[in-house]
């Protein structure tokens, strides 16, 4: 089996697709292309659908990539056995993607942010449809800062700066360490590519994840509260409208 065609990668979002079942496990389908986005990075597993030729439809609760590049989808019940080879229609559940995708693209502005204003490292991330929550190291934390980020988070939100993906080679990436955003995760590397989010004029990351074409379409942030988890160690929740 090879590894699945990444389709929610693409720059134009496709969030259905037609694809061969080329992998059935007990409750486990593999396909040789997916829009799902399989999870990671705090950004939870794609929810949908999967019809297959003969008219039936299977919800699909969740999915995962493994060590091989491989995308499995967990089925709500047990995945028909004989249907390998054929073709079956998948579909996300967009409201649910497009939610995440707005909290994971705003988490580039604040993360930014809170490095080159703060010197604040990322250490976690909890993505969520109604709320986010983000773990950082925060040296000289005050809730006078509070405001101040929302106010320079929502600025370049204002700005609707524009938003494109690229690749570039392994060794390109450990030299550029303005691209690293986390002291603990490792991007995602396929074939010696590390893929690289550029916010125009604002920065650009190394992420494997799903994001909004243009700052504009994110919305307005407000943190909402904060807990401490030890001296240095902040835990942000944010909110979206
Ligand atoms: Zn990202």
């Amino acid at each position: 089996m090879s590894e699945t065609a990444r389709l929610y990668l693409l720059d134009n979002p496709v969030y259905s697709a037609d694809a061969i079942i080329v992998g059935i496990r007990d409750n486990e389908m593999a396909f040789h292309q997916s829009p799902f986005y399989p999870g990671g990075g705090g950004q939870p597993a794609d929810e949908g659908e999967v019809h297959f030729h003969d008219g039936t439809m299977l919800k699909i609760v969740s999915a995962y990539s493994d060590s091989e590049g491989i995308i499995w989808h967990k089925l709500i019940s047990k995945a028909p056995q004989d249907v390998a080879g054929q073709v079956a229609h998948l579909k996300i559940d967009t409201k649910k993607r497009l939610a995440l995708t707005r909290y994971h693209t705003v988490l580039h502005i604040l993360n930014t942010t809170a490095l080159h204003t703060y010197n604040a490292w990322i250490t976690g991330v909890q993505i969520g449809t109604e709320y986010s929550r983000i773990d950082f190291k925060f040296e000289n934390f005050s809730p006078e800062i509070v405001p101040v980020l929302e106010e320079s988070v929502n600025n370049v939100l204002t700005k609707n700066h524009p938003i494109k993906a690229y690749y570039i080679s392994e060794d390109e990436f450990s030299s550029r360490t303005d691209l690293l955003r986390t002291l603990t995760v490792k991007p995602p590397i396929h074939n010696n590519q590390v893929r690289v989010v550029e916010i125009e004029g604002f920065d650009a990351q190394a992420c494997g994840g799903t994001h909004v074409h243009s700052t504009g379409e994110i919305g307005r942030l407000s943190i909402f509260r904060i807990d401490n988890k030890g001296r240095i160690n902040k835990r942000l929740y944010i909110r979206l409208e």
